[in-house]
């Protein structure tokens, strides 16, 4: 299939609003692709091997990582990207950077940092994202951060709290002004979301935490069931799986593809900034897709995520990272160099970032060996 030109209302280099620090354009790329690029070389983007998705590192090889999730939601966005003549390139570079200030371990990590901050500001990791890519990667001469474009930088940040995002110039204003962000955002954000729906199934199925049976009573499931079994009688277990869950994430993707295009074609915008002033969402599933995929979400939230095998590990994981917040927090000298100095000057708030910053960007395999270190 031969990719079609760009829509009108699709991001472009053009009409983007720019990097934060000038630079020449680069000789044999885009400027997405350039973004692209420089997400996949950065140093939190390989950290996200040792990242839990679900299930903590160690516990399986098999298992999604955050490094294998971001690169599933990257390969549906830009099959979604394409179809609907969108950015492939921003497209992908959203979805590789969305996670890259994840904590280790996963949500429990999440909210037991963000509970750690509560004094502090707080912790969310989507915000971190943002900051990861604005502040964090030291690796250009010339500017701190990745210099992203604004679009990436707009998708990155899915949601922001008033307080923050008035901290945050141009890319938090859409937070203030309660406006769209552009359609490679929005599909970016859905296609998060279809991943860990689907890949969370299959994770959960292996792990034995969720039955066939369970997952039966879910109709975006049971629907996908039904067929396989009926023109594939005796399948085994593993192949079963496998064939639902393609299904799965065809039927949704299809009808995410035709629902936007529906969309669309009724507000029908004639460029991003119009898509941002539509004043709602314009990528999205139909009303039965959608909650059938809210259902699902629900499930494995009540079934999965809080699996009392799984509450084991977010208890001790807990302990893991309030140890070493408190302890850092305590003494900044036991933190690397670089975080030491730059805790050593500044108020408690500022200090806790810091430390929040250092914490944040463990593996999950580090934040375990630290706290091995400074239990002694
Ligand atoms: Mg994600």
């Amino acid at each position: 299939m031969h990719a079609a030109p760009l829509a009108p209302y699709a991001a472009t280099e053009a009409r983007s609003k720019g990097r934060r620090y000038e630079e020449p354009d680069a000789r044999y790329r885009g400027q997405y692709q350039r973004d692209r690029d420089r997400i996949i070389h950065s140093t939190a983007f390989r950290r996200l091997v040792y990242k839990t998705q679900v299930f903590v590192n160690h516990e399986g090889d098999l298992y999604r990582t955050r490094l294998t999730h971001s690169l599933e939601v990257a390969q549906i966005g830009r099959s979604v990207a394409v179809a609907l003549q969108l950015s492939e390139p921003l497209t992908e570079a959203i979805c590789l950077a969305h996670d890259l200030g994840h904590t280790p371990f996963g949500h429990a990590g999440q909210d037991t940092l963000n509970a750690c901050m509560r004094d502090y500001g707080g912790f969310e990791h989507n915000l971190q994202s943002l900051r990861v890519v604005d502040e964090l990667e030291a690796k250009y001469a010339d500017f701190p951060g990745l210099n992203l474009m604004f679009e990436t930088r707009e998708g990155i940040l899915k949601h922001c709290s008033k307080k923050n995002a008035k901290m945050l110039g141009d890319v938090g204003e859409r937070f203030l002004n309660r406006t769209q962000p552009g359609l490679e955002a929005q599909l970016a954000d859905m296609c998060d979301a279809i991943a860990y729906n689907n890949h969370d199934v299959d994770d959960g199925y292996r792990a034995g935490l969720i039955s066939l049976e369970q997952l039966r009573e879910q109709p975006l499931f049971d629907t996908q069931y039904r067929e396989v079994a009926r023109r594939y009688p005796g399948l085994e277990d593993r192949r079963l799986i496998y064939e639902i869950i393609r299904r799965m994430i065809n039927a949704v993707v299809t009808d995410l593809i035709e629902t936007t295009k529906h969309n669309l074609d009724e507000a029908a915008p004639e460029s991003i900034d119009e898509v941002r002033a539509a004043g709602r969402p314009l990528v999205g599933f139909s009303a039965e897709i959608g909650e059938q995929h809210r259902l699902l979400k629900q499930f494995l939230h009540s079934h999965l995520y809080s699996h009392e095998q799984k509450l084991e590990m977010t208890r001790k994981v807990q302990t893991v990272l309030r140890d070493l917040f408190e302890t850092f927090m305590n003494d900044v000298n036991r933190m690397p160099s670089e975080f030491a100095a730059a805790a050593a000057d500044g108020d408690d708030t500022a200090r806790a970032r810091v430390v929040a910053d250092y914490i944040a960007g463990m593996t999950d395999r580090y934040a375990f060996a630290e706290h091995s270190r400074i239990s002694g």
